[in-house]
């Protein structure tokens, strides 16, 4: 096909695809891709190791490789793709959120929160979201494209280097977990995603080593692609966007839901636990007389009962110009012991960075705020 031929909207894609990056790629990819630039494979290992061992891309720190090049090799294999344009920080310096912009000045953000026992950071799968959830900030603004699994990578990356040098208070330290709760829907991004969460849990040097235990994938219900990410063979959690039990609500709330209902969802959700045998975990924002009443308590435990799962209740976090507001606290108690008191286990997800908008659903990516 001719260049002439190719539909605008093709072109258009093509031009914002970012370059090739070391995490793009498995062992294999990376040895051919230096042995393009007429280098020796054992150059992708020693690259491999400073990047995803000693979490350094500079090139004066590779002094294992020769100096005239570093560079070279740098500038191909390890170019910048996401430059920090602000951070806040809230918690003491414990929660921050980064605000990045990609070579084609697309915006994203990523969270990282260190608590007591664990480092987890929050990542982006694409910048912006198409899934048009109303209750959501990134929603709102529609989908403007995927992430490749290097910008993916790049933050977990950012994140464990700042805890390796000891620049987050509390001493040096490692990133345990990694959700995929910030910007986008990541199974609608799947092959990035699933690439990004191999280099995340793929032992070092090949991956930054984080297990794949502590791994979250957050999907508003894409059925097909959660049935593909059960023939994976990772362990990694799912967690559901549901926010209702009911259709009728569901359809508003999770405008997707008009595509695959809520017994199919749960239906996806259950082949998934049974083949990992790992809990699913049920997100469920708190909307004020909204999706909060008793009946819908039960009934939401009436789908649960029995079944590998865990209810993370997530108090909203109202997001500008929205008409919803987060429950009464005695309303929420009550819908979380009408769960519990039917067995179900539930928690409720705390509200870290909400002062500088960076809890979910107020991530919204405008250099502007
Ligand atoms: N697209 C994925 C992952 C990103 S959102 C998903 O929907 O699961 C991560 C979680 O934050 C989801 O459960 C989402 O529904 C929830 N969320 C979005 N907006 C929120 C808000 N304003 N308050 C509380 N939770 C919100």
């Amino acid at each position: 096909m001719t260049s002439a031929a190719v539909p605008i909207e093709l072109r258009r894609g093509r031009q914002n695809r970012p370059p090739q990056h070391l995490a793009d790629l498995d062992q294999g990819a990376r040895r051919a891709a230096v042995q393009e630039l007429g280098e020796p494979g054992f150059r992708a290992d020693q690259l491999s190791r400073h990047y995803f061992a000693r979490l350094t891309d500079d090139p004066e720190e590779m002094t294992d490789l020769p100096a005239g090049l570093r560079g070279d090799l740098v500038a191909a294999l390890l170019p910048p793709l996401l430059t920090v344009q602000r951070e806040l920080q809230c918690d003491g310096g414990t929660t921050r959120k980064t605000l990045w912009q990609a070579l084609d000045g697309a915006l994203v953000e990523s969270v990282l929160m260190r608590y007591t026992d664990r480092v987890t950071m929050c990542v982006s799968s694409q910048a912006g979201c198409g899934m048009a959830c109303p209750f959501c900030a990134t929603g709102q603004a529609g989908l403007t494209r995927n992430l490749s699994a290097a910008e993916i990578v790049t933050q977990v990356f950012a994140g464990a280097r700042a805890m390796a040098r000891g620049q987050v208070p509390g001493g040096r330290g490692r990133v345990s977990n990694v959700v995929f709760m910030g910007m986008g829907e990541p199974l609608a991004n799947y092959a990035s995603v699933l690439t990004a969460v191999r280099r995340i849990t793929d032992p070092a040097p090949a991956g930054l080593g984080i297990s794949q235990r502590a791994v979250t994938v957050s999907t508003v219900g894409l059925v097909p692609a959660i049935k593909r990410l059960t023939g994976e063979g990772l362990s990694v959690r799912l967690a559901v966007s549901l926010h209702a039990p009911d259709d009728e609500l569901r359809d508003e709330l999770v405008p997707v839901n008009r595509r695959w209902k809520v017994a199919e969802v749960l239906d996806a959700a259950w082949g998934y636990a049974a083949a990992t045998g790992r809990r699913v975990s049920i997100e469920y924002a708190m909307i004020r007389d909204i999706n909060d009443h008793a009946w819908r308590a039960d009934r939401l435990a009436s789908l649960l009962a029995g079944r590998l799962a865990h209810v993370n209740l997530i108090p909203l976090n109202p997001t500008p110009g929205s008409r919803w507001t987060a429950s009464d606290p005695g309303v929420a108690a009550e819908f979380q012991d009408r769960l519990a008191s039917r067995g179900i286990p539930v928690t409720v997800r705390d509200t870290r960075g909400t002062q500088i908008d960076g809890a979910c659903g107020q991530l919204a990516a405008t250099a502007a705020r």
